[in-house]
């Protein structure tokens, strides 16, 4: 099989800030060993997330002129609305700024002290809204999602048995709402497969609870069940993905992952009396149900981009340089979780750096070192983003320590990726040299973004 190739061209261009190892010494120091507080301008490679970071199409730039900026009922809101409906049949769409705006609404409503949302892993917007309202989430991930070394095909699924379990124990009237996140990022992610998204329907059927999607990788969780789940090879992505929301009560979504634009996002469901509520609060929060948090422009560039991330040739080099960069670790023996995920390479920060406890952040010492030797930046995905206190102030770690590297859509060649493994398999000969970090200041909530963080000396 030849290559696979990118399949655009490269019509304008931001260059690239080269700096020193020794500059990235002093830099990672002056950010404590943080790099959510490091300048963009000072990093090489920008893995921290694909989110807001994709690359638009000159024709999601045609849209952005063409974008209606009419406070009520613009005809850019409508073309967004079609695009959302097209893909998921859920009538009532309601804009907002990001994703976690959907959930700050949608929680305010549903959540409450002595309420549980249970997922098959909540991502971390989504689980601190759900604690913010009083409630608690629950994550009942499906035996080979707890190994990230092991290999399955879709290892985002939920434990259909523990869910059942779980609603029988604490009442299907304290849950007022399953979720199944595709494709599974805090996960890994990996992908949620059709017969799991159907048999978690069927449960929540038969105790009337409510199934909403996190949608924000629909259309690569679409691509995975079209390769990998029996009966999908030669069903169009597009038809995938309606399937799936076919099954659901509605979706929230971020539109800066899979929808190419910086910013955005929206909620969308089929209960009329909840869309009014939802309303009511996005009026006082976001903005006029036809924009939400959102300009006219952006609108355009969501309504465009739901319509190119199900092209099936954009899908196989998405999917394909993900597994590119994992192949390529694997070969050097650095342990990545497996199967390749969606939208970014796992590195298994336990089985990378065993030499450092999990109270000391072995995850986020690996982040520092990968910046460090290439300027590449990454993000921890466990015991910093994860981890709560027990009574005596000591570090109850999350299941998994995992590196996130997230590929932002349509940005970096294959010349770029070849550089990052180079760092990350330099960094892993090396390994025995990094040591572990402690928090020397954090916040209550999400408290990775803003921690700042000292070496263990
Ligand atoms: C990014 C993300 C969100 C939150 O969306 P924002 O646009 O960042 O607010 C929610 N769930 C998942 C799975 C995500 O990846």
């Amino acid at each position: 099989m030849r290559t696979i190739i990118e399949p655009f061209k490269i019509k304008s261009v931001e260059p690239i800030n080269f700096n020193t190892k020794e500059e990235r010494v002093e830099l990672l120091k002056e950010a404590y060993f943080n790099p959510f507080l490091l300048r963009s301008d000072d990093v090489l490679i920008d893995l921290l997330t694909d989110s807001g970071t994709s690359a638009m199409s000159s024709n999601q730039w045609a849209g952005i002129m063409r974008g209606d900026e009419s406070y009520a009922g613009s005809p850019s809101f409508f073309r967004f609305k079609a695009a959302v409906q097209d893909i998921t049949g859920l009538p009532d769409v309601i804009p907002t700024h990001q994703g976690r705006a959907s959930e700050k609404i949608l929680f305010s409503i549903m959540g409450g002290k002595g309420k549980y949302f249970v997922a098959n892993t909540l991502f971390d917007t989504t689980r601190a809204n759900i604690e913010f309202s009083g409630a608690e989430g629950v994550d009942l991930i499906c035996e080979e999602g707890k190994h990230p070394s092991i290999p399955a095909p879709f290892k985002g699924n939920m434990d259909v048995v523990a869910l059942k379990k779980f609603i029988v124990e604490k009442g299907a009237e304290n849950i007022p709402l399953v979720i199944i996140t595709i494709t599974n990022n805090s996960g890994g992610g990996q992908p949620v497969s059709m017969e799991n998204i159907r048999a978690v329907r069927k449960v929540c059927s038969e105790y009337c609870i409510p199934l909403f999607i996190d949608a924000c990788r629909f259309a690569e969780n679409s691509w995975f069940i079209k390769m990998r789940e029996a009966g999908y090879a030669n069903v169009p992505v597009k038809e995938i993905a309606r399937e799936i929301f076919s099954y659901s009560d509605g979706c929230t979504m971020s539109a800066k992952k899979d929808a190419f634009a910086n910013i955005g996002g929206f909620l969308a469901m089929r209960d009329p009396e909840l869309a009014l509520k939802c309303r009511n609060l996005l009026v006082i929060t976001e903005g006029f149900p036809t924009y939400g948090g959102l300009a006219g422009r952006d609108l355009e560039a969501i309504a465009i981009g739901l319509e190119e991330v199900l092209e099936e040739s954009y899908l196989q080099y998405r999917i394909r340089s993900i597994e590119y960069l994992t192949d390529k670790l694997i070969d050097a023996g650095v342990p990545v979780m497996q199967p390749a995920g969606g939208h970014a390479v796992y590195l298994d920060a336990k089985a990378f750096l065993p030499h450092i406890p999990l109270d000391q952040y072995p995850g986020q010492a690996l982040v520092g070192a990968l910046y460090i030797e290439g300027g590449v930046r990454g993000v921890e995905i466990g015991s910093l983003m994860f981890g709560k206190y027990d009574e005596a102030h000591q570090l109850i770690p999350a299941q998994l320590e995992l590196v996130r590297l997230a590929i932002p859509r349509r940005v970096y060649t294959q010349s770029h990726i070849d550089y990052v493994a180079e760092v990350i398999i330099e960094v892993f000969n090396n390994r025995n040299d990094i040591t572990g970090l402690k928090i020397i200041e954090e916040s209550p909530l999400l408290r990775h973004f803003t921690a700042k963080l000292a070496p263990i000396s």
